[in-house]
């Protein structure tokens, strides 16, 4: 995708239903990728603080979530034609992975969460393999990495909140080539 820049970061210039269809085609082809949603928030804490301005460069894909990215891009002159948000992008990943049968790693959210989640996951997308669960307040991070790389996981959504989830995203996705999106607080959504 062609990018916008806004505040030194390069968000992707396209629409929900062709980013999913890119995501879906990385999928089919093992690729390693890393995805972040970015909201303004996200921004002005990457403004602030280089060393995750530098977690967010490593990322494949920068989708603006958060309708302030898109009015920023607007008044730049640099319009972007609509919000992607995680959530929406993890729904979307779930319906698709639920008709392909695939294999997906939960990480993150309080326990008694995560364990809703893994069941309405399981619920409404039976043709999903969660291949592995871990809530987001664990003590070692290395063996949360090495319990993702023994599941082989097709797609990691990681809900450990910004800025945790992109700088564990960063630090262990080259242990395994899978699809690793930072999905925020997507997990007590889903959970009601
Ligand atoms: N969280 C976690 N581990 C932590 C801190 C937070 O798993 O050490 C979870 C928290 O339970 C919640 C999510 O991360 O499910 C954070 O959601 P929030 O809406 O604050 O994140 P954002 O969308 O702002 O990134």
């Amino acid at each position: 995708f062609d990018t916008v820049s806004i505040l030194n970061v390069p968000f992707i210039n396209t629409t929900n239903t062709a980013f999913v269809h890119q995501l879906q085609q990385d999928i089919n082809h093992h690729a390693n990728r890393f995805v972040v949603t970015a909201n303004p928030e996200i921004l002005m804490y990457a403004r602030e603080h280089p060393d995750y301005q530098q977690v967010l460069r490593q990322a494949d894909y920068i989708a603006p979530d958060g309708i302030g990215v898109i009015q920023g891009a607007q008044i730049l002159g640099t319009p972007l034609p609509e919000r992607i948000t995680g959530y929406d992008t993890l729904l979307e990943l779930l319906k698709w992975g639920g008709q392909t049968h695939r294999r997906i790693f939960l990480l993150g959210a309080k326990p008694a969460v995560l364990k809703q989640v893994t069941a309405t996951v399981q619920r409404d997308y039976p043709g999903i393999e969660i291949v592995g669960a871990c809530d987001g307040y664990f003590d070692d991070e290395a063996a949360v990495a090495a319990q993702i790389v023994a599941a082989k996981p097709e797609m990691v959504f990681v809900a450990t909140g910004f800025p945790k989830q992109e700088i564990f995203i960063a630090k262990y996705r080259q242990r395994y080539d899978a699809l690793w999106m930072g999905v925020g607080g997507s997990f007590d959504v889903i959970a009601g």
